[in-house]
């Protein structure tokens, strides 16, 4: 891929599938900003503010925040944005709706809905062995992707944390949230030719390549 263009992209898949890892790694390639709720949210959560008070509850059992709060913090991160890279929005029928609707609002259709199959027991290995740059979202796994010195993050030198809701117990209720609420985006974007599937259980750097792969194929057939 040569030069940087718009590119709007939306990342869909159980937590664990390494979406946000894709994102950071895409985002200089594609001059695509990373937009994780997760981090929006959890940033919110460690200042306190009206919103973050609003989601921690749902955020600390596993659960979803509700849609109107998402949608409408979603309005605002959008608003005056060209090129984006969605991870972790939409993740209900009724986000993705408002997605659709926002979006052709703004006259900035999605180019890509890249979905990331994997399947549970790697999910669980994945979300209990990884670490977080709470400041950055930056994600590093003990196993499959350690940092050079273990808890502290090989860019900014800081301390490395496991989140709470990486517990097991938690996990376990977020796989089961994934199902029931967002697992139905797939019937969703269906017939919409968007929908590219990569395997997510390859090696990080295969699932770069292939995601550059079927978005580059992608954006050819869009924009010859
Ligand atoms: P998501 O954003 O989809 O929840 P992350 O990108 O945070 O997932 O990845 C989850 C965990 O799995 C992290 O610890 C990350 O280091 C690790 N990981 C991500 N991609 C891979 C991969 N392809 N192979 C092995 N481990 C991975
Ligand atoms: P994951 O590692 O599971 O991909 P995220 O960091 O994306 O997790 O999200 C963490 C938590 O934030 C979710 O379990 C959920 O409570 C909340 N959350 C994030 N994005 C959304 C969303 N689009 N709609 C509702 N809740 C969300």
């Amino acid at each position: 891929m040569t030069g940087k263009f718009a590119m709007r992209l939306e990342f869909l898949g159980p937590p664990g599938a390494g979406k946000g890892t894709q994102a950071k790694a895409l985002e200089e390639k594609f001059g695509a900003a990373q937009i994780s709720t997760g981090d929006i949210l959890r940033t919110n959560v460690a200042a306190g503010t009206p919103l973050g008070l609003k989601a921690k509850s749902y955020m600390d059992a596993g659960g979803l925040v509700p849609d109107d709060v998402i949608i409408g913090m979603m309005e605002t991160e959008l608003a005056g944005r060209n090129s984006f890279i969605l991870d972790g929005f939409p993740r209900t029928v009724a986000q993705a709706e408002a997605l659709d609707a926002l979006l052709a609002k703004l006259g900035l259709p999605l180019d890509a809905v890249v979905l990331f199959d994997a399947e549970r027991q790697a999910l669980i290995s994945r979300l209990t062995g990884r670490w977080t740059n709470p400041r950055t979202g930056r994600t590093y796994h003990a196993e499959y992707d350690p940092p050079r010195v273990a808890g502290i993050d090989d860019e900014d030198g800081g301390p490395l944390v496991q989140r709470k809701d990486d517990s097991l117990e938690v996990v376990l209720e977020r796989l089961d949230t994934y199902d029931e609420k967002t697992a139905p985006l797939v019937e969703y974007y269906a017939n919409s030719g968007l929908l590219v599937r990569v395997d997510a259980l390859a090696a990080i750097e295969e699932v770069t390549a292939e995601i550059l792969a079927a978005v580059e194929a992608r954006s050819k057939a869009v924009r010859p």
